[in-house]
């Protein structure tokens, strides 16, 4: 049976994992990093970049290098969210054709499943290479706290990439599987994980391998990001007041100083001060080029930020009641993404738990791990981890009045259904719409909603007299669905919720056929890469081999034969390396490699002779 790969599908990173002979590894990717920005560009030449390739062009492309899609994905425009995003995104948002958020780069508009798919692709690649076989399915993690639409766009993401996808699930979940699998006393964990762009918090019991999360909360729209927003808006007010120029309207300066803020917060993690440099900032039509230089401290950036943290203990503060545990019954602390390593975010995790946060776990890799023993866990049906989750939102319908009547309870272990009966408000009524709400609001219109329905061809009767069951279904992977009975006459409709569907099938197909172009590229990349690699390492090696037998090859007829071969076989390989010549790679490295066996019998002759 092929490998399933677990993937943590990051708002500033993303990072894939997968269980060989039952440990869970990390994959790294072609540059050896265990992460991977989750960055996509467009080129001018029109190559699509990802990843670190994307990272690279950012400040030279930046209206065209999208960074944070997954702050966008599953939203809907004129959410408040989304105008904050284009207020801040260099790139340019556009209103796709169901209310979703799209971004065009160069002359082509793209959803944002569509570039989070381009990742999971790259992600894919990095994990066929290392496996030596294709991969086609996965379980991928998101934010507790998203919600449905949320999560049907990332698995539509999946979709795209060619992956089945076989469970989404929590972002803080995975964590405490990575940490609790194997373990077989019980724990109370809390995971507090602050990645790039969202916070979770989830509480988790756990014991022999049943896993079961009690209370989950959180902000899709809190991370690190916000975190270098605060001191992007420090330097620009202090240039702002000592130049008089607002930086604003410029991508490129703003891209500058996005990195330039991302770099100091994250330097101030070790050192109490770091040096901000952005020469060249501003070149005005006449007058000298205006530089940006600032020192920032460690307790100027803990001031900046100090709210945001404050939120979020705050929503630690509100799980724990959700859960029904006090502080004291929380055994270990677990803390998870990239921004639990800036100190005033531990030091204020460790205040408010009243104890350390455990050592040991790596907040980069934890999701991705808990991913792929999830993965692992399916395929091989396990029967040795069981995970029982919680939807992280009341589900509920909008009734007379604008109210918001609430089905299944936040916080309710997942899978679950729940069953309501409308009945008709005037005689003959044809049809009923229902709005599907999701959100904690008793006003329904202050909730997200999630889809609207009409269910066609009631029976005719008196108003009061005919009834419609309705069953709400959320699954193992958060997602809802709605089937619809007529009670007396027993017809059925079965309706998937989606408001925000962001793409029709129809779309969704399309994109998919491209994308598998692409991967056959990627797949060519990877093996033209492979195998240039190759033929670099065993040129280095037989390199070596001629340089420390030296002038002992001359001794004897088969060595200086030997050594003109090498010679002149290394010299076709810098040729061919030089020249890109992908074809002549293959044929070369083989010969390399042969020779180097030869050179290695004959210094073992050597040796032995001498
Ligand atoms: P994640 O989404 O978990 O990869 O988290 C990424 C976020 O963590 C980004 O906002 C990074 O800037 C931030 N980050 C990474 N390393 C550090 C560090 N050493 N100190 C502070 N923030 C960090």
């Amino acid at each position: 049976m092929g490998h399933v790969i677990g993937i943590d599908l990051g708002t500033t990173n993303s990072c894939v994992a997968v269980v060989i002979d039952g440990q869970p590894r990390v994959i790294k990717n072609r540059a050896g990093y265990a992460t991977t920005p989750s960055m996509v560009a467009i080129s001018d030449s029109g190559r699509r970049l990802i990843g670190q390739m994307a990272k690279r062009q950012a400040i030279t492309n930046a209206r065209h290098t999208v960074h944070a899609a997954k702050r966008l994905i599953g939203r809907q425009w004129g959410a408040p969210a989304v105008v904050h995003a284009m207020e801040t995104l260099p790139y340019e948002l556009v209103r796709g054709p169901n209310d979703d958020v799209r971004v065009r780069l160069r002359d082509k508009v793209y959803s944002t499943p569509e570039l989070s798919s381009m990742i999971l692709q790259e992600l894919r690649v990095v994990a066929e290479e290392y496996l030596g076989e294709t991969v086609d399915e996965a379980v991928i993690t998101v934010p507790a706290y998203f919600n449905d639409n949320q999560r049907q766009a990332t698995r539509d993401a999946g979709r795209i990439a060619g992956l089945d996808v076989l469970r989404i699930i929590n972002e803080p979940t995975a964590a405490a599987l990575s940490y609790g699998v194997g373990r077989k006393e019980h724990r109370t964990v809390a995971v507090y994980d602050l990645g790039g762009g969202t916070f979770d918090v989830s509480i988790v019991e756990f014991q022999d391998g049943v896993f079961d999360v009690l209370a989950t909360n959180g902000d899709t729209f809190l991370g690190g990001e916000d975190f270098d927003a605060r001191i992007i808006e420090w330097l620009l007010f202090d240039f702002a007041s000592a130049h008089g120029i607002d930086l604003k309207g410029d991508d490129m300066a703003m891209q500058r100083l996005k990195d330039a803020a991302e770099k100091a917060k994250i330097e101030l993690s070790g050192v109490p001060s770091a040096a901000i440099n952005c020469p060249f900032i501003h070149t005005p039509e006449e007058g000298e080029p205006l530089h940006l230089e600032a020192s920032l401290t460690r307790e100027k950036l803990d001031e900046l930020v100090a709210d945001l943290i404050f939120r979020t203990v705050s929503i630690c503060e509100a799980t724990i009641k959700d859960a029904r545990l006090t502080i004291d019954e929380v055994d270990d602390i677990l803390l998870v993404g990239g921004m639990t390593r800036m100190p005033a975010v531990s030091r204020a995790v460790e205040e408010f738990f009243g104890r350390p946060p455990r050592k040991g776990v790596n907040p980069d890799e934890a999701v991705a791990l808990g991913a792929a023993l999830q993965a692992n866990a399916l395929v091989q049906d396990q029967k040795d981890i069981l995970l029982l989750d919680v939807t992280p939102h009341s589900l509920g319908i909008m009734v007379h009045g604008g109210g918001n009547e609430v089905l299944i309870e936040r916080n309710t272990t997942i899978p679950t259904s729940a069953t309501h009966t409308f009945t008709t408000v005037r005689d003959n009524q044809p049809s009923v719409k229902i709005l599907v709400m999701q959100g904690e609001s008793l006003r329904a219109e202050e909730n997200d909603l999630l889809g609207e329905f009409v269910l066609h061809g009631l029976r005719p009767g008196p108003a009061g007299a005919v009834f419609v069951e309705v069953s709400f279904d959320i699954s193992a992977d958060g997602i809802v669905s709605v089937k619809a009975r007529d009670r007396d006459s027993g017809v059925e409709q079965s309706i998937t919720v989606n408001a925000v569907s962001s793409m029709s099938e129809d779309e969704i197909r399309a994109m998919q056929a491209e994308n598998e172009d692409y991967l056959t590229q990627l797949r060519q990349d990877a093996d033209r890469d492979g195998a240039r690699d190759n033929v670099r390492r065993a040129a280095a090696r037989l390199e070596t081999q001629l340089a420390t037998l030296g002038s002992a090859l001359e001794q004897s007829e088969t060595g200086r034969r030997a050594g003109d071969k090498a010679r002149a076989l290394l010299e076709a390989a810098h040729r061919a390396l030089d020249n890109e010549d992908v074809n002549a790679y293959a044929t070369l490295g083989t010969a390399l490699d042969r020779l180097c066996t030869v050179f290695d019998g004959l210094a073992s002759r050597m040796t032995t002779a001498s």
